[in-house]
């Protein structure tokens, strides 16, 4: 994993272009994947810029869609081992501590909470040696009908198939698709954080104008995340901690005690965006996976998991479909739909959640809707996002 095999040119000969890829990225969705397209017995080099492979970043929950995504790649059982049963879709909590909605502990938690190094090392550990190099920035690309050439500082990579699974601020998406636009800042940010707070359930606090997440993801710690409107992005107090705790230093225990707990300079700040839907999300045998396609608002805690779920379906057409570039398409009509569904679905939650208006009207709805249907809702098939079945790799 030293990065030294870039300097020499690496370019498949023939038919083995066929079933060898360069994944850009090695975050959730390029790890991925390269573990997918390694099910169906393709080889994968995966590029990434930083210098070492870690996730950062707080935690995550996982839901059924995305778990079993995991299965089909094949770590399902490693994932669940590191991953904590969270009900935090099914405690909904005001400020003061009153339930909205409570989850019935003998009910099976529909979510499973992860630190996200955690989830990334996953996956990581399943990854061939020899497949990963950091410190490789992908910085150009191009491409004829039959192979893909990316190049990294002085080197080049080729391949019969590239999968930009580069985030967000994706350069591939930047080069290949020059007219999409920039991620769009969707007026939110939100402070998180990971505190030693043993014996979390899991729940959601909702109050004026913003939303105090609770999953826990070990017997000890539990990820914290308050998300809350902001007129522009990169906005920045000197004590971001401190900021945060006047916002709700007196909400209930343990919300400020798990902020107080956790170190300052641990504290994170994100300004939340999303991208807007691409007409497509392939260019030749260039083919975009995860946030570089189709980056969501956190709200419905699915990112990652649609990442997941991109790379079973793109490595099941590869292996069903005559031609790559049928799978690609098929890949395209299959992902496009759902994806950009629930990122849309998510900026709007998202809007609705963090609207300051919208605690007073909000609160009283929610505490009216009948325990038996709240509880249908947060079971693990209560939402059809996550009824999602995935398509076998092996
Ligand atoms: C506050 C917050 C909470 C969230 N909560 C959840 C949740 O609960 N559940 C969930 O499923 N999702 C959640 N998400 C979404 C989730 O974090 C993302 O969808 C997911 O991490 C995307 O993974 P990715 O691999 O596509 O991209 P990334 O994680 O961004 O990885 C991209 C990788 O590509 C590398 N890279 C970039 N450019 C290049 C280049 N030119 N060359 C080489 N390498 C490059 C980067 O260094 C990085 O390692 C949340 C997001 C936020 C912001």
């Amino acid at each position: 994993m030293d990065g030294q095999g870039l300097r020499q040119r690496t370019a498949p000969a023939g038919g083995a272009m066929t079933s060898n890829a360069v994944v850009i990225g090695g975050g959730i969705g390029g790890l991925a994947a390269a573990l997918a397209l390694h099910r169906i017995g393709w080889h994968a080099t995966v590029l990434e810029r930083a210098p070492e492979l870690r996730e950062i970043g707080a935690g995550m929950s996982q839901a059924p869609n995305a778990l079993r995504a995991l299965d089909e790649l094949g770590v399902g059982e490693r994932a669940r081992a590191v991953g904590v049963p969270t009900y935090a879709t099914g405690n909904l909590r005001t400020p003061d501590g009153r339930y909205l909605q409570r989850a019935h502990p003998g009910d099976p938690a529909p979510l499973l909470g992860f630190h996200r190094a955690d989830l990334h090392r996953v996956l990581l550990e399943a990854i061939p040696s020899g497949w990963i190099r950091p410190g490789a920035e992908v910085t150009a690309i191009r491409q004829d009908k039959e192979s893909v050439t990316v190049r990294c500082g002085d080197d080049e990579l080729s391949a019969g198939l590239v999968i930009a699974a580069d985030g967000i601020r994706s350069t591939a998406r930047r080069l290949l698709w020059p007219d999409a636009p920039p991620p769009r800042f969707l007026g939110r940010t939100a402070w998180l954080g990971i505190s030693e707070t043993p014996g979390m359930p899991g729940s959601m606090t909702l109050g004026p104008g913003g939303y105090f997440l609770i999953h826990p993801v070990a017997r000890d710690r539990a990820y914290w995340a308050y998300v809350t409107s902001a007129d522009r992005p990169g906005i920045r107090y000197d004590s971001e901690k401190g900021e945060l705790l006047e916002r709700v230093g007196d909400w209930h225990d343990p919300v400020p005690a798990m902020v107080e707990a956790t170190a300052p300079e641990r504290v994170i700040r994100i300004d939340i965006h999303d991208l807007d839907p691409l007409p497509t999300y392939v260019k030749g045998r260039v083919v975009l996976l995860g946030d570089a396609a189709h980056a969501m608002s956190p709200d419905r805690g699915q990112g990652a998991g649609q990442s997941l779920e991109d790379a079973v379906v793109l490595a099941a057409a590869i292996a069903n479909e005559p031609t790559v570039d049928d799978a690609l398409r098929c890949y395209d009509a299959e992902r496009r739909p759902r994806t950009q569904a629930t990122a849309m679905g998510a900026r709007k939650d998202g809007a609705r959640s963090t609207f300051k208006g919208a605690y007073r009207l909000m609160t009283p709805m929610l505490r009216l809707v009948p325990a038996s249907l709240w509880r249908r809702g947060t079971s693990p098939d209560g939402n059809p996002t996550w009824r999602w079945q995935p398509p076998r790799l092996t």
